[in-house]
């Protein structure tokens, strides 16, 4: 069986801090690979589009603007039971409720702002990896 899929996200204000470098040793530490990735600045339809679960959460205005301000780091990272090893090692979503050592904690700002994304389950794995990679897979 193929390995699991992640989509993983370094979010704006964690590719301001510079540390995309740090994350990915921290994924590459826990024995995840980094199978593809791209660079890119999110348009405003992008990220509604990918965020379209939360359209009605009053965050959401705020998230999708905060998402596009400035560029991400889009990765496919692989590896066995990758879905739930890349959430353990991010941390909760909200950095004051994260634990000590995770990338959440050390490199979060705010809940919104909070350095990365990860998949939720495998399918919605399934959908954000072909969201951002269709040609790829
Ligand atoms: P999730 O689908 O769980 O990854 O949530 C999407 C993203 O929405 C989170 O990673 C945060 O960036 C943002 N978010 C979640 N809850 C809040 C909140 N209460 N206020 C602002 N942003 C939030």
């Amino acid at each position: 069986m193929a390995a699991e899929q992640t989509l993983a996200i370094i979010k704006p204000n964690a590719v301001k801090k510079n540390v995309i470098g740090k994350i990915i040793a921290m994924a590459e530490d826990i024995g995840l690979h980094m199978t593809a990735a791209r660079m890119k600045t999110l348009s405003s339809d992008e990220a509604e589009g990918f965020y379209a679960e939360h359209r009605e959460r009053p965050f959401f205005g705020s998230l999708s603007k905060f998402m596009t301000s400035g560029p991400v780091l889009l990765i496919v990272f692989e590896g066995d039971n990758a879905i739930e090893k890349w959430r353990k090692l991010m941390g909760a979503t909200d950095p004051a409720k994260a634990a000590p050592g995770t990338i959440r904690k050390l490199y979060a700002d705010s809940i919104e702002a909070n350095s990365t994304h990860g998949s939720e389950n495998k399918e919605a794995a399934r959908r954000e990896v072909g969201f951002f990679f269709l040609e790829e897979f």
